[in-house]
């Protein structure tokens, strides 16, 4: 018999929907693919040949479980340099994608009685291990009317004593809002009279803004030692399928996070951490060049879909996402997603994917090619002019 807590687990749609869209390609249907979440890129070759050279000198035995030393080093350095903040390489841990970053942190804070607010619509994952650790899922509502940033005076109504942990996701999955300095500055503002909240800081697509300049919450006063920065490499340099993460946590709580590695990872793949220095500290021109793409298909989808009677779509400010309104066509998130996909062959996913404030919406991931999404616009167009 099956844990009474398997009912809680949640799970990450995607990737049903993506074995739904290659089934009907099986069957010789033609798919538009718009619901993974990942670069359509390749891994930059000097990245790829640092972990060439490591398994070629033998590193494929286990590793220290936080990680390599100088790996870790390479990542605290990138982590200062890029937060404006001076931290400490042991506190750094790396992790088989970014992942385990989330998952360690709830399973170290969580637990009935306690609450955990979390951005809704937000990444499945979050409300998932909330529920799955019986700890309580306080959705923190994200604004369609102001690019989905966080809603504050909602937030405000949320925090108390039993708040443990608060996770923020800058720029975000599956809206592409970021939250900026002001924003930041108000959150900071109203945890200050509650000493025991931690915050998840997800700043897995801090690379992948198209304005300003990344604000990590971890750069305002006293914030560092309350916060776990959660990174790595699966958006900002294509490599999805290495699995590779890492997460910068409290001095207190690091001890505690290697103790769940031991017991789940015991370390990352030892020479695929050879690609992270390589990716950190090697040329980033390919980054800069896979971001100037996705801002020209952003706009490209952006403009696509509000020419499209019935769609609304916010302009994103990051990551590679829309999550346009879709309530004016009369139809569910789902049975968008469910009748676009079976009839007219698109896959996307329903905003309800990403929790209940998700109703009205679809997400579309743009990281697919400027024709690819030429293509998908016009099948949506005849999808939604027939419904
Ligand atoms: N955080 C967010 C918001 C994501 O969208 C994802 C992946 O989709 C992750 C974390 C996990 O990244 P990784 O593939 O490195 O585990």
């Amino acid at each position: 018999m099956l844990a009474t807590r398997m009912n809680n687990l949640g799970t990450e749609t995607a990737f049903e929907v993506f074995a739904k869209a290659k089934a009907l390609e099986a069957q010789g249907k033609d798919v538009v693919h718009l619901e993974i979440g990942e670069p359509d890129f390749e891994t930059p070759s000097h990245i790829i040949k640092a972990c060439q050279n490591a398994i070629q000198n033998n590193m494929t035995h286990y590793v220290p479980t936080p990680g390599i030393q100088e790996v870790r080093e390479s990542i605290a350095n990138n982590i200062s340099t890029t937060r404006n903040i001076k931290v400490d390489w042991q506190n750094v841990i790396v992790t088989p994608g970014a992942k385990p970053i989330m998952f360690f942190t709830i399973l170290a804070l969580a637990e009935p009685g306690i609450e955990i607010i979390y951005p809704n619509p937000g990444f499945p994952i979050y409300e998932s291990m909330i529920n799955f650790c019986q700890a309580t899922a306080i959705p923190m509502k994200l604004d369609p009317n102001n690019g989905y940033h966080p809603d504050l005076d909602d937030l405000a109504t949320k925090i108390n004593d039993k708040t443990r942990l608060i996770i923020l996701n800058s720029p975000g999955n599956p809206t592409g809002g970021v939250i900026n300095q002001t924003d930041l500055k108000k959150i900071v503002e109203l945890i200050e009279k509650y000493p025991n909240i931690y915050i998840l800081s997800d700043e897995i697509y801090k690379d992948i803004l198209y304005q300003d300049k990344h604000i990590s919450i971890t750069s305002f006063k006293n914030m560092l030692e309350k916060t776990i920065i959660l990174d790595g490499l699966s958006k900002s340099y294509a490599m999805t399928g290495w699995r590779l993460g890492y997460g910068l946590f409290p001095q207190e709580l690091t001890p505690h996070i290697i103790k769940l590695a031991v017991n789940s990872v015991s370390c990352a793949t030892a020479f695929a951490q050879a690609a992270i220095p390589a990716a950190l500290e090697g040329p980033q021109d390919e980054l800069i060049s896979m971001k100037k793409e996705f801002q020209t298909r952003r706009d490209l989808i952006v403009k696509g879909l509000n020419n499209i009677p019935g769609i609304y779509c916010p302009t994103p400010e990051g990551a590679f996402y829309a999550f346009p309104n879709i309530s004016k066509t009369g139809l569910t998130s789902q049975e968008f997603e469910q009748n676009l996909l079976n009839k007219y062959g698109v896959a996307l996913l329903s905003g309800t994917s990403f929790g209940k404030y998700g109703e009205g919406f679809i997400r579309i991931s743009y990281a697919n090619s400027q024709d690819n999404i030429n293509q998908a616009l016009e099948r949506i167009a005849d999808f939604v002019k027939q419904i």
